[in-house]
């Protein structure tokens, strides 16, 4: 299995050094894994500016030729989408090389939903869960209408601190814009990140729910990425065994293996 969403010292939010994660990696029996660094183009967003490509390329070159036969390392970044910032986006994709891209909404609007400030935790006392919840998804379905990525990061983030206002959620009630969202991404060929950060915090399940899931499966969705969405290296393979029976229970066969931005494989589960 590879764990294809960790941040490393190279993202705003994490101090974790490359080489603990593979080490971490090793331990628990991952056959490979993905850095997914935060690119963040809103000058808003404390991590605005703060990627170097040319060192984080630099030192994940050396990790490669220390773990060259017991571990595979993959270069990857998870975009925050903005529809403002697309020209940004294309232009920095044009010029680097990655394995692979994770889109994720972060912002919707001006409104910072993965964020644990008050000030932003807050803004969901003054809305209806209906309402927040199907912003953010219309938001999704613009990310997933977009090509800039290859694998689509965590499904509904916006529940982890929506959880604090209004508790567990039923994807039931939103179903027509998540399946609609689910039959674009597996018609342009995008793969759906199941990502185990939701285990560790609230909302205290995967993302997507895994009725989320089902669905995606029942579309004819058959191919997922493992992912802890580690910021130390502790979390780096998170839940992985109870990752892979929730992905096979729900009718999910393949892990996709990237390089150059190109599905090269899909392993079984
Ligand atoms: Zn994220
Ligand atoms: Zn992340």
């Amino acid at each position: 299995m590879i764990d294809c969403h960790l941040h490393s010292e190279f993202s705003i939010d994490s101090g974790g050094d490359l080489i603990d994660y593979c080490k971490r990696a090793l331990n628990i029996g991952l056959t490979g894994i993905g850095f997914s660094e935060h690119i963040d183009f809103d000058p808003r967003d404390n991590g605005f500016g703060f990627y170097s490509d040319l060192i984080f390329g630099l030192n994940l070159n050396i990790l490669k030729t220390i773990y060259m036969k017991q571990l595979s390392i993959l270069k990857g970044v998870e975009i925050t989408y903005q529809p403002q910032y697309m020209d940004k986006i294309s232009s920095f994709l044009n010029e680097t090389i990655l394995d692979y891209v994770i889109g994720s909404i972060h912002f919707v609007d001006d409104w910072n939903i993965s964020s644990s400030a008050l000030e932003e935790t807050i803004r969901f006392r003054k809305i209806s869960q209906k309402a927040s919840y199907q912003r953010y998804f219309i938001e999704l379905r613009e990310l997933v209408k977009s090509d800039f990525f290859e694998i689509l990061g965590h499904f509904d983030i916006i529940t982890r601190y929506g959880f604090l206002e209004y508790g567990n959620y039923n994807p039931i009630d939103y179903m027509e814009i998540i399946e609609e969202i689910l039959k674009i991404l597996i018609n342009n060929g995008k793969i759906l990140e199941i990502n185990s950060s939701g285990l560790r915090n609230n909302p205290k399940t995967i993302y997507p729910h895994p009725e989320i899931l089902k669905r995606y499966a029942d579309l004819g969705g058959d191919t997922v990425v493992l992912s802890s969405d580690a910021h130390s290296p502790e979390f780096t393979g998170f839940e992985f065994k109870r990752l892979k029976q929730i992905a096979l229970n729900s009718g999910i066969k393949y892990e996709a293996v990237f390089r150059q931005r190109k599905v090269i494989k899909k392993n079984p589960l």
